[in-house]
């Protein structure tokens, strides 16, 4: 049985004010939901507000991404273990944005999910195709080869999740179907199988995302092999948020 997971990404905002406003909802309003563990990932500015706001709720705070080394003459870098101290428990890496605006690669994703793994922070990979990869039928082949990338240097691990993101989907308003987004999992699920056995396919968690909403979450959910969301644009209002992560428990 595997717990679901709703992580909310917040990319570029929201201040350190506007945060806490939102986590404070969250963790009063989410407080008493059983059944589904719950993430938000501010901007780095605010994580450390965040996660003193959240002490003493079961609500997570994870960071956006993270540098792969661990210290020296990386101007602008932030490691995991500095997110750690700062107070997060998960950090992202991989998202499609990073893939496209700030240059990782199958290759560096791999090196960073790494560090984040070995700092003892969880990690949440992820993967998706573009339109033109999807309607060239390369979707499975696309996948196939961030996983081995991110995957690459990644020991077997509890604190591994994996993040589907269609990237036709991110913020298009466009959700990819249940059963196309059910397709890639349990193809996700196999290659995991392969890599770490069936114990841990069996255990990982896969997260969906792609305007995920609160009207559609229930319908995603009800896949078997999707485990959760992982949220942009609907995050950043805390009562849609709310919505998704009640829509998000096990019936
Ligand atoms: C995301 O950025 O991870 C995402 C899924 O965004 P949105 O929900 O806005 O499509």
């Amino acid at each position: 049985m595997r717990t679901p997971f709703v992580v909310g990404n917040w990319k570029l905002n929201k201040t350190i004010a506007e945060a806490l406003v939102n986590v404070t909802e969250l963790k009063n309003q989410l407080g008493a939901v059983k059944g589904v563990d719950i993430g938000v990932a501010p901007p780095f500015t605010a994580i450390h507000s965040v996660a003193k706001r959240l002490e003493g709720s079961s609500i997570a705070v994870c960071a956006q991404d993270a540098f792969w080394e661990t210290s020296g003459a990386w101007t602008g870098a932030l490691s995991a273990s500095m997110l750690h101290d700062a107070g997060a428990t998960w950090v992202i890496v991989g998202h499609s944005e990073r893939r496209q605006h700030f240059g990782d690669t199958n290759e560096s994703v791999g090196k960073k999910a790494r560090a984040v793994i070995s700092s003892g922070v969880g990690a949440i990979v992820c993967v998706g195709e573009t339109l033109a990869e999807r309607d060239a039928g390369r979707t499975l082949s696309v996948i196939d080869a961030q996983l081995d990338g991110g995957l690459a240097e990644v020991p077997d691990s509890n604190h591994l999740v994996i993040a589907y993101e269609p990237v036709w989907a991110i913020g298009t308003g466009r959700t990819a179907t249940p059963a196309q987004a059910q397709e890639v999992h349990a193809h996700i699920r196999s290659r995991v199988a392969v890599r770490y056995g069936a114990d841990r396919a069996a255990a990982i968690r896969i997260l969906y995302g792609g305007s995920v909403k609160p009207s559609n979450t229930a319908e995603l959910m009800a896949q078997p092999d999707i485990d959760g969301a992982l949220v942009g644009g609907a995050s950043l209002e805390a009562a849609d948020f709310v919505a998704i992560v009640k829509a998000a428990r096990p019936s």
